[in-house]
């Protein structure tokens, strides 16, 4: 294990600025949290973040990420806590840390390819700070290094997720040596087999080929150096994972690969990479169609090199990367390579800039190359070698248990909801977001912890359609509320045809009404009645359809001799018409008591299962507690075909306390044709009374009539429309 002393001069001997005590605290703060954990290799848990912070430091990264990388741990799987980082660390690395935590939550529920692909995003979401994936990434690989301690489908998953999704990434940030690395430790563990065969192939080249690497450096060296060029040349074999990929690729078989060597040719200048290849190709042939330059074409990732491929001595197929020193270095460490860059710095340090701007310019080019990342600029060629996709639309949330709930932007706690499942949307009733209440048409943020709460009680309202964002919510609303109201319709068929059973003096069980069900076309006994209830199906043909003339007709009821079917409790137009249309004709019909309706109001009808149909006028108060129930409203108007009809209308009339005042509203009344219902008398104040009255009139024209005539009256103080 690394000591304390050992991490800090490793870091001071490429950043001689390195703040040593924040090292110092970040070592001994992570040992003591971690204390006596272990790993499932049985050592020191310290032992890892430490492993973490060492491989960082072969990348040559600040102090503050090789403190994070001590750290990373301690908020997830100690007692530590974000608010103690952050108060001790300060809030750049409590941040960091913070992000750490958040994709570690991940790695715990991370099965498939598909949460793969999730994980992705959440990292390009949350990476504000690309140090956070540069700390993921040593970390995963000291994992992968590691691997040998976990059972055989844990190592299975890691390294299929290793693969998925940390290669390509390290290979997007241009870390190759990291990403091979990762790969060829997955692919030991993912294809064991295939593993196995390359380097036994491998071997058998070697003492084919004898030290015909060796004896190719020199030539090229010694070549060059005639020249002038100073160059380094470093033969090396291919990894047994890109030899695979390329076996894969090409579908070659092994013996017919015969590029497995590589050499790079590492020199000062950038001319000299130009004349160094016209060098190499003027000795050897060149292999068609291998030659690519991407010096004057970088790769996305900021790669730059000249690749050329010629038969070398010994009639060999050789492989050239030709680059410069910087080259070199930003290939092998990628960002990391630029987040050390020091010139930068003390550029605008000389130019009086902000300490803290110009520490955080090291980083602008990597906060850029995410950027590009997520805006999906050019991400073809991330593409060819993973099947993540790349989002920049979506926020990323999780459930209080840490599961990771991937939404388009916009999307609200119902989407949230509908996403964890259908029956947590269909029953949601609120939301908490981070702790909080907060309203369901909240949009929600990446990060952000939402909780549901749930009625079982609950039908969701069809406006939550329009708060919807995903299509998953949206469809489920609709399904929900149309089979909500299919229920209502149910309920009021059943009452219907409740009533024209009765009529014929019958009752029939769910059974025998079942039976008569293919009769009419129809499989299931809600939909048959829904149907009444819309009054798509007569309730009469329904009563038919049960029997040939009664033939196998329920027997008579009995009871229903005694009571007859008109006591159905209609206080205001017991027995009366009333002629509206939008409704079907057998439907229960009542006018709400509180207000009363008449020909000429405007109204709506409630449709209550059990009780059908309610009119309302528009302006009656009642209706406010339908207002989140669209689906009970209907459009009625009335029919005034015939003129002999009554309709009831209710009065608040204020009279002064004086004799012959109540003689004067009730005579005025019934001069103008109005009949009374209804009428009591209310004392509030000494000088007045409160009449209540239910008037009977043909409409609104009538009732205006009767009502300017009583305001013509002295003793009459006000009168109004009751509005319920
Ligand atoms: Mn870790």
């Amino acid at each position: 294990m690394m000591r304390q002393y050992e991490l800090v001069e490793k870091v001071q001997s490429y950043d001689p600025d390195a703040d040593e005590t924040l090292l110092n605290r970040a070592y001994v703060y992570a040992m003591k949290a971690h204390g006596s954990q272990m790993r499932a290799s049985g050592d020191p848990y310290f032992s890892h973040p430490l492993e973490v912070a060492a491989i960082l430091t072969e990348l040559k990264l600040d102090a503050a990420t090789i403190a994070v990388a001590l750290l990373h741990d301690v908020v997830e799987d100690t007692e530590a806590t974000h608010q103690e980082i952050v108060d001790l660390f300060g809030a750049e690395i409590g941040a960091l840390v913070d992000g750490l935590t958040k994709i570690k939550r991940l790695d715990l529920v991370t099965k498939e390819a598909a949460q793969a692909e999730n994980l992705r995003k959440l990292l390009l979401a949350i990476s504000k700070d690309i140090r956070v994936l540069l700390v993921k990434l040593a970390d995963r690989l000291h994992n992968m290094r590691t691997l040998g301690a976990m059972r055989d489908d844990k190592r299975q998953r890691i390294a299929q997720e290793t693969m998925d999704i940390y290669a390509p990434l390290a290979g997007r940030m241009g870390m190759q040596q990291l990403r091979d690395e990762l790969e060829d430790l997955s692919f030991r563990v993912l294809n064991p087999e295939a593993h196995a065969a390359i380097m036994e192939r491998l071997d058998r080249l070697h003492e084919e080929s004898g030290d015909v690497l060796r004896q190719i450096e020199v030539a090229l060296v010694e070549r060059l150096a005639k020249s002038n060029i100073v160059a380094e040349v470093k033969g090396r074999e291919k990894k047994p994972y890109s030899i695979w990929r390329k076996m894969e690729k090409k579908h070659l078989s092994l013996g017919q690969l015969s590029d497995i060597f590589g050499f790079r040719v590492v020199v000062r200048e950038m001319d000299e990479c130009y004349r160094a290849l016209g060098i190499v190709h003027q000795t050897w042939r060149v292999v068609p169609g291998r030659f690519k330059d991407y010096i004057s074409n970088p790769k996305q990732n900021d790669y730059r090199s000249i690749h050329t491929t010629v038969i070398g001595p010994h009639r060999m197929r050789v492989e050239l990367q030709i680059r410069t020193q910087l080259m070199h270095e930003i290939a092998e460490r990628g960002v990391a390579a630029h987040s050390v860059y020091k010139d930068a710095k003390a550029e605008e340090a000389a130019q009086g800039m902000r300490v803290e701007a110009a520490e955080s310019n090291a980083y602008r080019w990597l906060r850029h190359l995410v950027e590009m990342l997520s805006e999906g600029d050019s991400p073809k060629e991330f593409l060819e070698h993973t099947k993540l996709e790349l989002f920049h639309d979506q926020v990323f949330c999780f459930t209080p248990k840490g599961d990771l709930i991937a939404l388009p932007k916009g999307a609200t706690p119902i989407d949230f909801a509908y996403a964890v499942h259908t029956n947590v949307g269909d029953s949601c009733v609120g939301s908490r977001v981070n702790g909080r209440h907060a309203p369901l048409m909240t949009e929600l943020e990446n990060g952000d912890e939402v909780e549901i709460i749930r009625s079982k009680a609950q039908v969701p309202p069809s406006a939550w359609e329009g708060l919807a964002v995903t299509g998953k919510a949206r469809a489920a609303i609709r399904r929900a509320t149309r089979i909500a109201t299919r229920k209502q319709y149910a309920g009021l068929g059943r009452e219907i045809l409740g009533r024209q059973l009765s009529k014929a003096n019958l009752e029939a069980s769910d059974k025998q009404l079942i039976a008569a069900l293919p009769r009419l076309g129809f499989r299931n006994l809600d939909d048959a009645l829904a149907s009444i209830g819309r009054g798509e199906l007569n309730g009469a043909d329904f009563v038919k359809a049960l029997g040939p003339d009664g033939a196998d007709m329920p027997k008579p009821k009995r009871k229903s001799a005694a009571k007859p079917s008109t006591t159905l409790d209609e206080p205001l137009n017991g027995g009366r018409t009333i002629a509206v249309r939008g409704v079907n004709r057998d439907l229960p019909i009542r006018i709400a008591e509180s207000t009363g309706a008449v020909p000429g109001d405007r109204i709506v009808g409630i449709l209550t299962p059990g009780k059908g149909i309610t009119i309302y006028p528009i302006f009656s108060r009642a209706l406010q507690e339908f207002d989140d129930q669209p689906d009970c409203w209907i459009d009625l108007a009335w029919d005034t075909s015939d003129e002999s009809l009554r309709y009831p209308a209710r009065l608040a009339v204020k009279i002064h306390n004086e004799v012959g005042a109540l003689a004067q509203v009730t005579q005025t009344i019934g001069e103008h044709g109005g009949n009374i219902d209804h009428l009591i008398m209310n004392t509030r104040a000494r000088d007045f009374f409160d009449l209540d009255i239910v008037v009977e009139v043909h409409d609104l024209k009538h009732l205006n009539h009767i009502m300017n005539s009583l305001k013509l009256k002295p003793l009459v103080s006000t009168i109004n429309r009751a509005t319920g």
